[in-house]
């Protein structure tokens, strides 16, 4: 459902991904550990279209993502209406959570299907309740996100981002920015999300979880895949610098 190949990604001489292959099967989880530095977040931003790439491909449901081939085998940059028709197919989950603070939890989650999807607003209220039940928030809709703990703020922000009923969700290092009490209930909703057969892409550095939910596990350092495998991979890595990285963070 994701495909990347020989992708590449330099800012001006800095090289930062230096051709990654990487496939992801629908209904699958994979999670992608590294180093800091080592192109984690350049890669999620480059497959939801942040970032440009400037060597390869990625695909999106058998689709190139950014351009068209045309007929005599030149690429062709898609259109920004088409660009946001492949966005719309992801959800993505930041460190920070970016909720707008002068709207209520409901209306954060509300905003996207309404100004983006012109959704009815009833329609839309209808299936945020749903998606904030969905991450244990039914009694807090009407709070603003100032008086929420960091972990609820982090629930609403992936509750909006399946409210645009994504098929994938893209995840870069979400509990990081949260105190480790806090940690457990996101993973827990990221946990269902994964057990309802949603195609998940997760920066972590919560072994415990890539070890117990991840089909996938992608090493990267400095700006390729030194080691992909299982979850298995994690208790018996082979390579040196996965098993130096494994030390330094359990
Ligand atoms: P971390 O674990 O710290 O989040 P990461 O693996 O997510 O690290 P990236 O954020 O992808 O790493 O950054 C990889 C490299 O690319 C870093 O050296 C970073 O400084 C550089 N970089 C990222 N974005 C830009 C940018 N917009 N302009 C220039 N350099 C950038
Ligand atoms: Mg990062």
């Amino acid at each position: 459902v994701v495909e990347a190949k020989d992708v590449h990604k330099a800012f001006g001489d800095l090289h930062v991904l230096k051709g990654i292959n990487l496939e992801v099967e629908p209904g699958t989880v994979t999670v992608i550990l590294g180093p800091s530095g080592s192109g984690k977040s350049t890669f999620l931003r480059l497959i939801n279209q942040l970032e440009t790439l400037t060597g390869g491909e990625i695909d999106v449901n058998g689709e190139m993502i950014g351009y068209k081939r045309l007929p005599d085998g030149t690429l062709q940059r898609l259109n920004e209406k088409e660009i946001a028709q492949q966005r719309s197919e992801l959800g993505m989950v930041f460190q920070k959570f970016n909720l707008f603070p002068h709207m209520t939890v409901l209306e954060n989650v509300m905003e996207a299907p309404v100004h983006v999807k012109h959704m009815p607003k009833a329609e839309a209220r209808e299936l945020a309740i749903a998606e904030l039940k969905r991450v244990g928030l039914g009694d807090r809709m009407d709070y603003y996100p100032g008086q929420l703990s960091g972990g609820q703020q982090q629930r609403v922000a992936i509750a909006r981002a399946l409210a645009m009923k994504p098929e994938i969700m893209l995840f870069d290092e979400p509990t990081s920015a949260l105190d480790p009490e806090l940690v457990g209930e996101v993973l827990n909703v990221m946990r269902s999300l994964a057990d309802e057969g949603m195609t998940m892409i997760v920066v972590t550095h919560e072994i415990g979880f890539a070890r117990e939910v991840a089909d996938q596990i992608v090493f990267m350092d400095g700006g390729v895949v030194v080691e992909q495998g299982g979850p298995e991979i994690i208790d018996h890595p082979r390579e040196a610098r996965f098993r130096d990285f494994l030390q330094h963070v359990l």
